[in-house]
């Protein structure tokens, strides 16, 4: 009896704790079902075998796309999983274990997996595989390193920029916008002989020469407006008050919301180059002053046949000597050019103003030049009879050279037109050919001495690239200006104004 009723009391007490442990197998189900750490369960032949609501959640997968595939599919690298597979086979515990996940939304999770094997009676039943997401760590990190790859690679740069900056032949100074000098590096030093430590902080008048204040102010208006200067021939005083003549590289310096806070230079010593022009110059103008009375003796006898062969009706000769009366007047100018440079140079050139015709100038000039060349139709436009004031040979020049140049830089046969246009008080002189034009970069460099444009197509064409630097300069004198338009293979239009009397 007492047996029957200790076993009916040990059911009920089995019934309790096995209602118990229905209840703690539930708990364990679904604190595993819906733990906040991503789980799963892969067989010994790599399928998925379970995965918890987390795992799913994590990758993005629903149960049917994610439980019964191959763990491979959803590594980023095989390697990897191979890796870890075969050390769980051979029964080791795997404590973050690095790898990457695939997502189905195309996204790749960098983890950290845990696991070791479930087995029973030594069979390989399943994996236990925990696995922590470090995307946001990795990502940050990967950020971190890009980071302080940049500041890396920027010092890197600035150091270069201070070594190139320091050991540059040219002087480099930085000022602010009130001409505070900000940084000055070691050919500044040589260049003007006060040391960095004594010119940081200071102004830059000090090098600047007084009677050049007033440049050095359109200069500051310029590089405000944003604008750059480049090459532009100045001179500056040094510590011991000597005058160098340098060539001054300009740029604005902005700060990161493109404002101007300051402008850096680029200061090149070219006392040398100018000594050397001076020289060369000399020798031109020595060499130009030497053969002009040599020319105009040879010129007076030329005409002087000339005339007595035209006299005795004497062809070949008067065809010889036009031809070398035309060559010889080509030299004649030549050489004035020459002369002109020089005395342009020595700022010796002087107006010698009166009150004259244009359009018998113009024509004037357009006789002779059919007369020498007949090569090209050279026709006018609107050249009426006004009255400039202005030095009449000088404006001759300027046109007999603009001339010259449709001439040389266009197809024989083709037309050139001067056209004087009236625009209120001035008249616009322009030559205008059809030649072979003149690219936007060449157009501004074209006035200076000795500028030669380089191009296959007028390679055998000759010159010495003084004549539109002396147009410009004659031009400079009047107070006026020289302008191009033109395009390669459009032809080109020189044109300036003049004011004219009546
Ligand atoms: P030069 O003709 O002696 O070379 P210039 O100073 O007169 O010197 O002209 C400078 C350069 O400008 C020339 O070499 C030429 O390339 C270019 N140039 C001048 N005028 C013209 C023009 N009308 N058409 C095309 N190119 C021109």
């Amino acid at each position: 009896m007492e047996t029957i009723q200790s076993l009916r009391d040990e059911l009920a007490e089995y019934k309790i704790r096995e209602k118990e442990m229905a209840s703690r197998i539930e708990e364990l189900s679904d604190f595993i079902e819906n733990a906040a750490l991503p789980l799963h369960w892969v067989d010994g032949q790599g399928t998925i075998v379970w995965a918890n609501q987390a795992e799913l959640n994590a990758l993005g997968y629903t149960i049917a796309e994610y439980v019964g595939s191959a763990i491979t599919k959803f590594h980023v690298d095989e390697d990897v999983i191979d890796d870890i597979l075969t050390r769980l086979i051979n029964n080791e515990t795997l404590e973050n274990y690095k790898a990457r996940l695939r997502c189905k939304d195309g996204t790749i999770k960098h983890v950290l997996i845990s696991s070791n094997v479930f087995r029973k009676n030594g069979e390989f039943i399943h994996t236990r595989c925990f696995t922590r997401d470090i995307t946001t760590l990795v990502v940050e990190q990967e950020r971190k390193a890009e980071l302080i790859r940049k500041l890396e690679e920027s010092e890197l740069r600035l150091q270069m920029a201070n070594d190139i900056i320091e050991s540059s032949f040219d002087a480099i100074i930085s000022k602010d916008l009130d001409n505070i000098i900000t940084s000055w590096n070691a050919s500044a030093e040589r260049m003007y002989g006060y040391s960095a430590a004594e010119m940081i902080g200071k102004s830059t008048l000090v090098l600047l020469p007084e009677s050049l204040r007033e440049e050095e102010q359109e200069i500051h208006t310029q590089l405000k407006r944003g604008e750059r200067l480049t090459h532009f021939e100045t001179q500056r005083l040094t510590r011991d008050k000597k005058i160098v003549d340098v060539s001054l590289t300009m740029s604005p310096i902005f700060d990161s919301r493109g404002n101007i806070t300051g402008v850096s230079k680029i200061v090149r010593d070219i006392t040398e180059r100018k000594l050397e022009e001076q020289r060369k110059n000399d020798f031109v103008a020595l060499v130009s002053h030497e053969l002009k009375t040599p020319i105009t003796s040879i010129l007076s006898y030329v005409q002087v046949l000339l005339s007595k062969a035209r006299k005795t009706e004497d062809n070949f000769a008067i065809l010889s000597l036009t031809r070398t009366e035309m060559q010889v007047k080509r030299m004649t100018n030549m050489i004035n050019d020459f002369l002109n440079v020089g005395r342009l140079e020595q700022a010796k050139i002087q107006l010698s103003k009166s009150e004259f015709e244009l359009h018998i100038l113009i024509q004037e000039i357009i006789q002779e030049t059919q007369l020498l060349q007949t090569s090209h139709n050279i026709e006018c436009r609107h050249c009426q009879a006004i009255i400039l004031y202005a030095d009449r040979d000088k404006i001759g020049q300027v046109i007999n050279n603009l001339i010259s140049n449709a001439i040389k830089y266009s197809a024989h046969k083709s037309t050139i037109t001067i056209s004087c246009e009236i625009v209120e008080k001035n008249v616009n002189i322009s030559i205008i050919d059809q030649g072979v034009g003149i690219s936007k970069k060449d157009q501004e460099q074209l006035f200076q001495r000795f500028y030669r444009v380089d191009d296959d197509r007028i390679k055998n064409v000759s010159g010495f690239g003084i004549g539109l630097y002396l147009v410009s300069e004659i031009l400079r004198y009047h107070n006026t200006t020289i302008e191009v338009q033109s395009e390669r293979d459009k032809g080109s239009i020189f044109s300036f104004s003049l004011p004219f009397l009546r």
